[in-house]
């Protein structure tokens, strides 16, 4: 068997130099040595998430980080608004839910993003409404949020604008203070190349005001405790120490490549994989107007059975790519090239997509996805 590579959206590939830090031996948290790790790691997220507020440390997943934005925000009765244009969007809802809020959802066809208009109309209808969530690069459909036109819309209001970037923070430009998002939440295993772990969110003054008078309850992610504990380069509970060590290698690469070089890398490979896609006789699923840099989300020719192709890509060739979720079971396949994903790992993934595609049935010109894909590499920018 060959060596395994993951093109999935999440976790993702782990840079070597990452790997490496990941397997040095523990050290203790309440020591200098670790807070002077700290003090770096902070100020590296604040590059990546182009932000100066305070940007907290949290030992879970994605998912965890989502949940403390709710919990922190939403207090039982509070009315809010969510976007449901796929799996994470959705979450935004049955969160809200869950801590008593009253989420008035805007439901987007999947493959399309939400219009600024649509959180206007609403915003203008109703001066209650608490806090409006987003989603940067909504992974389940491959699309991408206009985070600018929406945070337009909501920072002269009273709401607060929350952003799940997931998959999107370090991937996908998203400037925190220039446009006014309040609270971005993203975590370790899409483009920060990590295991999963640990999740990151940052918290806006406007944001801050609102958390101080929330009435949910909340412990471990009490953010009050996590303000309090930031201010002293410090953590409120035992951190993921070894993910947090990592996370510094993580960074450090971020800022010698520099956000502008990361960014136009993943254009130039998301625009390779559509190309390479389309060479193949299918066609990306989102519209052209929002597709996503972080990952490609490819339908699958009606021929064949997307479930089979994701089994047989990874089980005899050692390739994982991730299928359609939900309504989309079988009929996607998606392809991530966030983080560390290479030119050689893309080639690879669409070398062997080949191969199962024609075990599977579908009719192509031989090579002709791998071909179109190292003309879209050699391309100047
Ligand atoms: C991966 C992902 C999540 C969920 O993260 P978990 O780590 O599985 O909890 C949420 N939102 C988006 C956009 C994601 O890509």
């Amino acid at each position: 068997m060959k060596e395994k590579l993951l093109l999935t959206p999440g976790p993702t590939k782990i840079h070597p130099d990452i790997l490496e830090a990941l397997g040095r031996p523990i050290i203790h948290h309440r020591t200098t040595q670790f807070q002077d790790i700290l003090k770096e790691v902070n100020e590296g997220l604040q590059y990546v998430f182009q932000t100066k507020n305070d940007i907290y440390l949290l030992a879970a997943s994605g998912t965890g980080g989502m949940e403390a934005c709710v919990a922190n925000l939403v207090s039982p009765g509070d009315k809010t608004i969510t976007v449901e244009g796929g799996k994470f969007g959705e979450r935004w809802t049955e969160l809200c839910q869950a801590y008593g809020g009253d989420p008035k959802v805007i439901n987007v066809e999947w493959g399309k993003s939400v219009q600024p208009e649509q959180i206007k109309e609403i915003l203008d209808g109703d001066k209650d409404i608490k806090a409006v969530f987003i989603t940067l690069c909504e992974t389940s459909t491959a699309v991408t949020t206009n985070v600018k036109a929406i945070a337009d819309v909501v920072k002269d209001t009273g709401a607060i604008l929350v952003v799940d970037g997931i998959s999107g923070v370090a991937v996908t430009d998203i400037q925190t203070d220039n446009w006014g998002v309040d609270m971005v939440v993203s975590a370790s295993h899409k483009g920060f190349m990590l295991p999963p772990g640990l999740a990151f969110v940052s918290v806006s003054a406007k944001a801050h005001a609102v958390i101080e008078k929330a009435t949910s309850p909340r412990y471990y992610f009490d953010l009050r405790k996590s303000k309090k504990a930031f201010a002293k380069t410090d953590t409120p509970f035992t951190p993921a120490i070894g993910i947090i060590v990592a996370l510094n290698e993580s960074l450090r690469l971020m800022r010698e490549e520099g956000l502008g070089n990361l960014f136009a890398r993943f254009a130039r490979l998301a625009e390779a994989t559509r190309t390479a896609a389309r060479a193949l006789g299918m066609t990306p699923f989102p519209d052209d107007a929002c597709v996503s840099n972080a990952l490609t989300a490819i339908n699958v020719p009606e021929a064949v059975d997307g479930g089979k192709l994701v089994k047989v890509m990874r089980d005899e060739h050692g390739v994982s790519v991730a299928g359609g979720q939900a309504q989309l079971k079988g009929k996607i396949i998606r392809i991530a090239h966030m983080g560390c994903v290479n030119e050689e790992d893309l080639t690879r993934g669409f070398t062997t997509l080949e191969k199962v595609l024609t075990a599977l049935g579908h009719n192509f010109t031989a090579g002709a996805g791998v071909n179109a894909l190292q003309e879209s590499f050699s391309q100047k920018v």
